[in-house]
Formats: structure tokens, sequence, C-alpha cells
């Protein structure tokens, strides 16, 4: 094909479909795309029900490709799980939200705390301790406005393991969210055992939430069960007045969703909040 010898793999290609293709292609761009400083964060805010303050911050990665515009994170997060890439790309955003965390708190908002996702391959990392541990000396932050956000499936995997893993990161002094709550099987004495300070209702609860139907009593079950476990509930998702109130009614700690403000990048955050109250 007039394609051939473009590309290194390109003898594969007869015996291989689109799929793979296209899969290879974006395998070959990503590789190069943390050398290329191609990935930044947006950062949406984390409010206290039911309108602030701010308390703190997700960090929520993208990939600013020269091919591909800005690329979220669905898109090429599964790639970089099979192929091991996220460690390399997850300890850029350890370190990534240290920075900005730092500047954020020289500037005044020093109450501020950041949330960093982890997913099932960095958790099950040999060196992800150190790497949070590294990151949050080189910055000179307080290890407990770090938040670390592990969804419950993530958690579940291997759950012996992860259940270690977590309680060597609480023991740097780092705050464990339990993101996603609700769509895993986590067992209440598995959960018991989380050192987790916090637990995040999953959107998909709070996109159907409304007066009297099954979501509202769902959401209110794993209210009650997340505060007798002693963790603070946030809800994430939150998109309209109606549901900001109902959640707060229900007993939410924490809001987080469009409603509150969308992930944007760090310069716009702060124009960002004018419908939040700030610290
Ligand atoms: P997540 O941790 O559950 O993050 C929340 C997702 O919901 C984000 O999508 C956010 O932009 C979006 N969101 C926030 N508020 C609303 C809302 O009101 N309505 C709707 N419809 N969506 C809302 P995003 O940024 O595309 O991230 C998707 C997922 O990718 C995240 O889900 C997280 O699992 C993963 N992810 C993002 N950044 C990282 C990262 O740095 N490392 C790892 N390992 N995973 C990441
Ligand atoms: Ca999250
Ligand atoms: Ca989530
Ligand atoms: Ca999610």
């Amino acid at each position: 094909s007039k394609e051939a010898g473009r590309n290194c793999y390109s003898f594969f290609e007869p015996k291989m479909n689109a799929n793979a293709h296209a899969q290879l292609q974006l395998q070959q761009e990503l590789l190069g795309a943390l050398d290329r400083n191609e990935f930044l964060l947006h950062y949406q805010p984390k409010v206290v029900a039911p309108a602030g303050p701010m308390i703190g911050v997700e960090a929520l990665l993208r990939w600013n490709s020269p091919q591909r515009g800005m690329v979220a994170p669905d898109a090429f997060l599964p790639l970089a799980e099979r192929t091991g890439l996220i460690v390399a790309i997850g300890n850029w955003v350890i370190n990534e939200a240290c920075r900005q965390l730092k500047l954020w708190h020289g500037q005044g908002h020093d109450s501020w705390s950041i949330a960093v996702n982890l997913s099932t391959v960095q958790l099950g990392h040999p060196g992800l301790v150190d790497t949070v541990r590294d990151a949050l000396q080189r910055h000179d932050l307080a290890p407990a406005c770090l938040v670390l956000e592990v969804t419950e499936s993530t958690a579940m995997r291997d759950a012996e393991t992860s259940l270690i893993i977590l309680d060597q990161l609480t023991s740097l002094g780092v705050s464990i969210s339990i993101d996603d709550f609700g769509t895993g099987y986590s067992s209440l004495l598995y959960l018991k055992r989380l050192p987790a300070n916090e637990l995040k209702i999953d959107r998909g609860f709070v996109t159907e939430l409304a007066q009297g139907n099954d979501d509202a009593a769902i959401v209110s079950a794993i209210i009650a069960l997340g505060k007798t476990l002693g963790l603070k509930i946030v809800a994430e998702g939150v998109e309209t007045a109606e549901q900001q109130a109902l959640l707060t009614r229900l007993g939410c700690n924490t809001l987080q969703g469009y409603y509150l403000g969308r992930p944007v990048a760090a310069e716009k955050l702060l124009a960002s909040l004018d419908s939040v109250q700030e610290i």
C-alpha cells in the first residue's frame, strides 16, 4: 500500500484489523507524549455543601495531542494501563499536582487540598509509596493536603495487597478517598478495613437523583453507611440546583460537579469560582 514503509509496524498491516491499527497508532503517540510535555492537569472545585467555600480541587488529566487536540482520559487511560505507561504518567500527575498546590498555598489559599486519581496498575506498582513521599518532600507540602482517590473496584482488585499499600500511604499522612462508590462490590467487612477518610458517591446515583425515587433512598443508605464508618461524604457530578439542595439535605458534606465548577486549567480556576464562596 501507499502507507507501506512509513511506520515501523506497517508490515503487520494486512493481518491487522482497523481497531488494532488505531490502538498501535495511539500507543506510538502516547509513548512520546510525556517527553514532549503534552500532558496537563485540569482542576475541579470540591466545595462545602451547599455552595462553598471551596476546600480543594480534584486534578484531572488531559492530553494535549498535536494530532488529536485535547484528549479526555477515558480515551487513553485504558491503553496507558495495559502498556504500563500509566506508572510514568501517574508519577508526573502526582508531582505536577503537588507543584500546583504549593503555588496556590503560596498565594494565600493555604487550606486547599488536592485530590489525585490512582488507577489499579499504579496501586499495584511497588514505587508508589516512595513517589508520593518524594513529591510531598520536594514541594514541601503537609501530607494531609494530598488526597488519593481510588475507585471502589480498584481497591477490591487484589484486595489484601491494596489494603497493605493503602495502609502505607495512610502512614505518610495523606488522605484516601473511595471513588465511584456504589458501583463496585465491596463487602461491608472490607470497607471497614479500608483506611479511607472519604467516600465519593458515584455520579450515576446523583444524575438520577430526584425527590422520592429509588436513587434518593440509595444515596441516603450510602451516606448512612459512610457516616457509620466515620467517612466524609462527597457527591460528584452535581449538575443542578435541585441535586445540590437534595444532596445537602441528605447529609453530604462536600459537593463537586459542573453546577459548582467545571474542571479548568490552573490559571482559570480562580476566575471560575464566581459562583462559590472562596476561602
Ligand atoms: P473520576 O475520577 O470519576 O472523575 C470525574 C469525572 O467526571 C471527570 O471526567 C470529570 O470531568 C467529570 N465530571 C465532573 N463533574 C461532572 C458533572 O457535573 N457532570 C458530568 N457529566 N461529568 C462531570 P474526566 O476528567 O474525563 O475523567 C474521567 C476519569 O478518568 C476519572 O473519573 C478518573 O477515573 C480518570 N482520571 C482522570 N485523571 C486521572 C489521573 O490523573 N490518573 C488516573 N489514574 N486516572 C485519572
Ligand atoms: Ca476521582
Ligand atoms: Ca468518580
Ligand atoms: Ca468515574
